[in-house]
């Protein structure tokens, strides 16, 4: 499991929220999230992204045309 803000696996259980789903924190950038199948990036979001890497398409342009954060974006790139 992975905090969708940083990648992080340092993530601990946290309570659940009011519809019984499991919330969690991470322990790197104190996010508190739920796990969402919807907000995973996509294989094809992240060959877009590639592609507009390549064009030296500035970071914050890709995260608004791809429709990620920049966080995880920045983190992306560095791997
Ligand atoms: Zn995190």
């Amino acid at each position: 499991m992975h905090c969708p803000t940083c990648e992080s696996e340092n993530v601990i259980k946290n309570g659940t929220i009011h519809n019984g789903k499991q919330k969690y924190a991470c322990k790197d950038c104190n996010r508190q999230f739920v796990l969402d199948p919807k907000n995973k990036i996509s294989e094809e979001k992240k060959e877009l992204i590639d592609k507009l890497l390549l064009e030296k398409v500035s970071l914050a342009d890709i995260a608004k045309t791809v429709g990620v954060s920049e966080p995880w974006l920045q983190n992306y790139v560095n791997r």
